[in-house]
């Protein structure tokens, strides 16, 4: 790997790159393989789907008979093997989308049985797991149970046994998010989806599939999965959606959905494009070349800092299913030096150096390197971490590989500097 002398690398960290680079071979023949596919099957939707140049005009106001909305729809919907789906810019991030799907499907005196642990952080206010009183589903009547992990895995038998209940929704959170656990393959959700087939059919199989979509060839919506929902500030909004959130799967499961995301009565009907179907249109388009580019710059962290003896997960020849790095570095210095390595070689915001602060609903401390077009998009290079043991980095995005390992690369350098290692 060769590097202009603008960035300062030295003989031994461009070596260190270089080894690195060769590890990553076979694992990168894999992602091209799943993003040639997935491109593929993008197009073959763009040329179904009579996609014109009519499809970028917008609509203000009400927003009725929105050509570009119904067909930015119409390509969700067949790209994820799905029924129906509804893509908004004013869907406002992925827990809203999430909220939206829970609200819109779950009724006073349901269950929603989690079957993959705990959700995500942003969800225990939605769900009614911490005290909060803000209209969560627990004040509406909706009552929430969950299998946990076994060994980090999930638990079949356990599954088998809740699902005995017939739960209203069993709902799983594929990709790890800010966990140590892996994240859970399309073979691992097909799996469960035959067991809510088999033990209650009628259990609406939910998933929040945050940072999943284009990491494998199938969606979950392609293997069983009843209705899923995402951000478009993450994978599928292919760094060109400048906001938004998708839900997708069984036509009436996305109508209920809809009404809960407008008005009931009207639905998917109103909700004016202002200008953002363009983006959301072509960010499909790019979505599996940028995944592709994600996956590498994640892959390539992982070797690098596996050869400089730090423990990552996924480590570099793992199966992925989505596009998030974990490095712990034992030391809040090594997680301060690594997010400050990104910022500093990050196409914006290069020259502010992120620092540790107290932010609101977190216990501890919390560092975040954003670099972005896009405010806090995290399908661009991004890593955070709370500074607490055991100090690990989370990182994902990069959306032209051959510029986000520059900036890893610079996390080596950083580090070297802050005296955290020596090469
Ligand atoms: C990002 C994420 C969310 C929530 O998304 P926001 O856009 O930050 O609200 C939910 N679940 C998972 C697994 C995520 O990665």
């Amino acid at each position: 790997m060769d590097f202009i002398s603008n960035f300062g690398f030295n003989d031994k960290i461009t070596s260190l790159a270089s080894k690195a680079y060769e590890d990553c071979k076979p694992a990168f023949e894999r992602i091209e393989e799943t993003a040639r596919y997935n491109n593929q099957k993008v197009l073959a939707a763009f040329i179904k789907n009579r996609i014109s140049e009519t499809h970028f005009n917008t609509t203000t106001g009400y927003g009725y008979d929105d050509k570009g909305r119904d067909a930015a729809d119409a390509l969700y919907k067949d790209i994820f093997g799905a029924e129906a789906a509804i893509v908004r810019h004013f869907m406002l991030s992925g827990t809203h989308a999430l909220t939206v799907m829970l609200f819109g499907i779950l009724r006073p005196g349901d269950t929603m049985l989690s079957v993959a642990g705990k959700p995500y952080d942003t969800l225990d206010s939605v769900i009614g797991l911490n005290d909060s009183k803000n209209g969560n589903l627990k004040e509406f009547g909706v009552k929430y149970e969950q299998v946990d992990l076994k060994d980090g895995r999930l638990d079949y038998e356990a599954i088998e046994q809740a699902l005995l209940t017939k739960p209203k929704m069993a709902y799983l959170q594929r990709s790890r998010g800010y966990d140590t656990r892996p994240t859970i393959t399309i073979a691992e959700i097909e799996k469960v989806a035959e067991i809510i087939k088999r033990v209650s059919p009628d259990t609406v199989f939910a998933i929040d599939n945050c940072y999943g979509e284009f990491t494998e060839k199938k969606e979950p919506t392609e293997v069983g999965a009843d209705i899923m929902a995402g951000s478009l500030i993450k994978n599928p909004g292919g760094a060109m959606a400048q906001s938004g959130g998708y839900i997708a799967g069984r036509e009436d499961l996305v109508e209920l959905c809809s009404y809960r995301l407008t008005s009931p009565g009207l639905g998917g009907e109103i909700g004016a494009s202002l200008g953002q179907n363009v983006n959301i249109i072509k960010g499909i388009y790019f979505a599996p070349t940028i995944v592709e580019n994600a996956l590498k710059t994640a892959v390539f962290t992982a070797a690098i800092y596996q050869r400089l003896g730090f423990d990552c997960s996924p480590t570099v020849d793992e199966y992925r299913s989505d596009i998030v790095q974990q490095i712990r570095f034992g030391t809040a210095q090594g997680l301060i030096s690594f997010c400050q390595g990104i910022q500093a070689c990050s196409p914006i915001d290069s020259y502010v150096a992120p620092e540790p602060w107290a932010m609101p609903g977190y216990n501890d401390e919390v560092i975040m390197a954003a670099g972005a077009f896009v405010g806090g998009s995290s399908i661009e290079l991004s890593a955070d971490g709370p500074l607490r043991e055991p100090y690990a980095a989370f990182m994902q995005g990069g959306i032209i590989f051959d510029s986000a390992c520059v900036a890893i690369v610079n996390t080596v350098k950083k580090l070297v500097e802050d005296g955290v290692i020596s090469l």
